[in-house]
């Protein structure tokens, strides 16, 4: 029984998407068969093709719920034009009319079950959400500012009980809360399984320090991982994490002595949204913020990991078509020595490398999403779970390789205007880093393919 209803203008769009098509947005638990079937793997496209006028990427991969969704989520951001995302940037204010726009029509509820509220849609659409996203010209700090609603509730959704999913998921979807999600700490970096932030069960509360929170200063809750059980008394390090969902409240972030202090980041893209370090000192948690079971926290967790490495795949795919649309509409225009730029192969070859590069990634992005959302699922049961690791992480290094390759290029070809803020490849350049080194590094996924996948001794 749903307590919430997806808004009506989310519905219109899959009524009216039903309408054409009968393989138009279906939830992920009833995705085309011919998509489920690792048989008839190579029958991996829809069978009606829109028009391809808008972009230079192929679009006969998708689905026709993924096109709906770039359809509709494409109309909301043309309301949002690059003079607003660059103004944005420069006085790093946040773009809370996106997200705003976005929790109006029901997107943020995408990937989230329908009887909650959500779209009951999966991560093949919600991919492709943040894609257009970025695409659009936003860049990473659209994606950012509602990145973590999307990925970071499905473990809530998932691990929740009843009373936590009634109090939080429905604010989330409707735009009432903003999220964030605490993980990376200053001192232990990347050796997550050593985090030091300690939730005790007595009145002390939460001690430990947050580094790079993302939208920490604009969210009213955040998901994080604390230790519940010290390192040395646990059999495995995995063990003794517990994911909380926790207020963080107006009053208490401006409030000292609340046990709660918030350092924002200055950073080199995304500058409309916040980036933060965030101080915990005995701040107080009720006992019902535990998510799941105590010390299964890191399990639970991993759950939305993946699914955040597909995001980011879909949103390092969106900067560098962008980037690379704006440089081959620059060179089939500039002239210099009486011929259009693009006349030189010294320009056209490394854009049309780049181009095929963004095209292999994006096959990649989009098979570990709906590898993800297949996992889990009765027809999924042939789907591991070190498949799908294997493949959002092998998806989320190439799209963000992919990604600085075209924007790198892109502004290369446009000369020195490339290094002017107007012209917008500098804004992307500065952002596609963000998927190379968040939420994992390049060189942890090369390890991680390394011991997982070759099966080469653990280098770390
Ligand atoms: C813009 C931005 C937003 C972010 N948002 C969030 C957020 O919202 N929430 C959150 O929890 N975190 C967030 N992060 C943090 C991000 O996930 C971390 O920065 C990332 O995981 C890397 O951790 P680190 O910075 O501590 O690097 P470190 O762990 O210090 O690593 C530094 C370098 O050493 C390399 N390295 C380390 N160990 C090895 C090894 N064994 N083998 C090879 N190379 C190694 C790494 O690859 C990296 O290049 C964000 C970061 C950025 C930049």
């Amino acid at each position: 029984m749903s307590f919430l209803s997806a808004p009506a203008s989310l519905r219109t769009a899959l009524t009216s998407a039903t309408k054409t098509s009968s393989q138009l947005l279906r939830p992920a638990s009833s995705i085309p068969r011919h998509l489920k079937s690792r048989n008839h793997a190579h029958r991996h496209f829809s069978s009606t093709r829109p028009a391809q006028t808008d972009t230079l990427m192929d679009v006969s991969n998708f689905t026709e719920s993924q096109l709906t969704v770039r359809d509709s989520i494409l109309k909301i951001t043309a309301k949002f034009d690059n003079a607003y995302w660059r103004e944005h940037d420069l006085t790093e204010t946040d773009p809370w009319e996106l997200h705003a726009a976005l929790a109006q029509d029901g997107w943020l509820g995408i990937a989230l079950p329908e009887e909650y509220g959500g779209a009951g849609l999966g991560f093949a659409e919600a991919t492709m959400m943040l894609q257009t996203i970025t695409q659009s010209g936003a860049g990473m700090a659209g994606a950012q500012s509602i990145h973590a609603n999307v990925y970071a509730t499905n473990p809530l959704a998932k691990f929740g009980n009843k009373q936590q999913i009634e109090k939080t998921i429905p604010g989330i979807i409707s735009g009432k809360h903003r999220i964030c999600f605490g993980v990376t700490e200053p001192n232990t970096g990347l050796d997550t399984l050593k985090l030091k932030t300690f939730a005790r069960k007595s009145s002390d509360g939460i001690s430990g320090q947050k580094i790079w929170i993302t939208c920490a200063q604009v969210a009213t809750k955040m998901i994080l991982l604390a230790r519940t059980t010290p390192l040395e008394e646990v059999k495995k390090p995995s063990e003794g994490l517990s994911m909380f969902c926790i207020d963080l409240s107006e009053e208490a972030k401006r409030t000292p002595g609340s046990g709660l202090e918030l350092k924002k980041i200055r950073k080199m893209g995304g500058r409309a949204v916040d980036a933060n370090e965030v101080f915990f000192d005995n701040y107080e948690i009720p006992a019902d913020t535990l998510v799941g079971k105590e010390g299964q926290g890191f399990k639970i967790i991993l759950h939305g990991m993946n699914a955040e490495r597909c995001l980011l795949a879909g949103e390092a795919l969106g900067l560098g078509y962008a980037a690379l649309e704006k440089a081959a509409g620059y060179a089939k225009e500039r002239v210099v020595f009486g011929r259009p730029i693009g006349q030189n192969q010294g320009i056209a070859h490394p854009l049309a490398d780049a181009y095929m590069n963004l095209e292999a990634a994006k096959l990649a992005a989009y098979h570990s999403a709906m590898l993800f959302d297949l996992s889990g699922t009765e027809e999924g049961s042939w789907v591991t779970p070190s498949m799908v690791g294997a493949m959002a992480n092998s998806a989320k290094y190439l799209a963000a390789e992919a990604a600085f390759k075209s924007c790198e290029r892109a502004l290369m070809s446009h000369g020195g205007l490339g290094y002017a803020a107007e012209y917008d490849v500098e804004r992307w350049m500065r952002d596609c880093f963000v998927p190379r080194l968040a939420p994992v590094s390049r060189e942890m996924i090369l390890n991680y393919i390394s011991e997982k996948v070759l099966g080469l001794p653990r280098s770390y």
